[in-house]
């Protein structure tokens, strides 16, 4: 599989027939997906003869029959939108998200839909009520979560580039287990319209790609001001690749302490030295810093993402959306036996966990304690941006990937897995995950988070980052 830019090209130059690349990121999908040993990265795909049949246009878009695969928990013509859940089993949406038009208009082709934890809600891509995902660099460990088939589908070479959804660590973590790229943007740079809401102050749309390049690419064609989302934000969207071959040169990196105390495994941390030290042999300056609230955020985040998850799936009550069991006495009976059979384990323990902490009499001790939390968390990072850092590194995730199985019955460990990626969605930063090394032969990430807005510095350094880590 090659680099998006170069597709589009061949494409746009008639070199390659505008076709051909979908269909033959079909074959791929076919060939690897099912089976008991498949992948099972796609809910939902395009056949061969449908990719062949599509009307690709060559006339000049950014993306010319670029093939590209889509969350299932965004909204699409042509195909279903389940979000990994029964209780959205065959639901086809009358509209469709934003940044997958914006993809489409771009020329891009829609391959397939991919596997997620149900609702978004997991590390590892095992709540699917589909099934879980295997992870292609080891078919016994999971992918991570829970955009884990978009993470399974760049990292298998059947796309270059796939969309996700990152609340807390979704596109980042899986990216890190699959030895990817994957970007979460500012807080209000993508659009969410069409994305189902987990957590909506947390939520954005993230993007995956087998390079840094091919998730600038993506990101450069999601991102910008949409007045279908009121939380999207009206700002010019920079060049994200323009300080491609910038380097590290004079850049401050800082490296919070907090993010690499006794939880981290071994062969994590140094991975993540050695890709400091490189940043350091290209020029960067390298600096120890301090977020002191770190440890906060863990607890914070799980009470934020459970109180809006609760209120946000009420609306899945088997009356406008996708099944319903109506074998009960009367509307309250269906209501309960719908969301009975309709969700499964995690998302209840959510709805549940969530409703509790917002019950009055509690709503203060435990909504109200983690959104001071929140600023907290954010108060650092402003603090350590003022300061002059331009960017921070840490590991993406204190392990790698897990074999499958291993973490499913304690939701505590699975929960463990965001413990440094949920504070840049708590702070609304953009933060990129880009593969720094192996450990025990399984991929590792490195995370750089820039302050708000400040995906070109992000693209800098994560364009010297693998950089360096290629040329070692
Ligand atoms: N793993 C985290 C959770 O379970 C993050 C999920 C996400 O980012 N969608 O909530």
């Amino acid at each position: 599989m090659t680099g998006i830019a170069s597709i589009a090209e061949d494409v746009r130059e008639g070199r390659v027939d505008a076709a051909e690349p979908a269909r033959a990121a079909v074959a791929r999908l076919r060939e690897q997906n099912g089976g008991p040993q498949g992948l099972n990265a796609f809910l939902a795909a395009l056949s061969e003869s449908e990719a062949l049949a599509l009307k690709v246009s060559s006339d000049g878009g950014r993306l010319s029959g670029v093939p590209v695969a889509i969350k299932d928990n965004l909204a699409t013509v042509g195909f279903p939108t389940t979000c990994g859940s029964r209780i959205l089993e065959g639901y086809r949406p009358p509209y469709e998200a934003t940044v997958v038009k914006r993809l489409r208009e771009e020329g891009a082709v829609i391959v397939g839909k991919t596997n997620l934890d149900e609702f978004a809600m997991g590390s590892s891509t095992e709540n699917s009520a589909y099934g879980p995902v295997r992870n292609p660099c080891d078919p016994t460990r999971v992918p991570g979560g829970s955009s884990g088939g978009s993470a399974a589908a760049v990292a298998a070479g059947i796309v270059s580039g796939a969309l996700g959804s990152d609340t807390g660590g979704s596109v980042r973590q899986p990216a890190s287990f699959c030895g990817v790229v994957g970007v979460k943007p500012t807080y209000g740079r993508v659009s969410r319209y069409g994305l189902v809401a987990f957590a909506s102050s947390l939520d954005q749309v993230g993007i995956f790609g087998a390079t840094v390049a091919d998730a600038a690419e993506l990101l450069q064609v999601v991102a910008g001001h949409d007045p279908r989302d009121s939380t999207s934000v009206d700002l010019p969207v920079p060049d994200f690749s323009e300080e491609r071959d910038t380097g590290a040169e004079g850049l401050v990196v800082g490296v919070p302490t907090e993010y690499f105390g006794d939880a981290l495994e071994p062969g994590v941390k140094a991975s993540c030295q050695a890709a400091l030290d490189m940043l350091a042999a290209g020029g960067a300056q390298i600096r120890e810093v301090s977020l002191p609230n770190t440890r906060y955020a863990l607890s914070a985040y799980y009470v934020i993402a459970t109180a809006e998850a609760s209120s946000n799936l009420a609306r899945f009550d088997g009356v406008r959306y996708g099944a319903r069991d109506s074998s009960g006495k009367d509307l309250g009976e269906m209501y309960e036996r719908t969301r009975t059979a309709g969700f499964g384990r995690e998302v209840k323990r959510r709805i549940l966990l969530g409703t509790f902490a917002l019950t009055a009499g509690y709503h203060d001790q435990y909504y109200g304690r983690a959104q001071r939390a929140r600023g907290l968390v954010s108060a650092d990072f402003e603090a350590v941006f003022g300061g002059g850092v331009d960017v921070l590194f840490t590991p993406t995730s204190p392990t790698v990937a897990f074999p499958l199985g291993e973490r499913v019955q304690d939701p505590l460990q699975m929960y463990l897995a965001d413990v440094f990626t949920v504070t840049a969605n708590l702070a609304g930063l953009p933060a990129i995950s880009v593969p720094v090394g192996v450990s025990d032969g399984l991929p590792v990430g490195g995370q750089l988070i820039a302050p708000k807005w400040g995906e070109k510095t992000l693209f800098r350094a994560a364009f010297a980052l693998e950089g360096a880590v290629e040329a070692a």
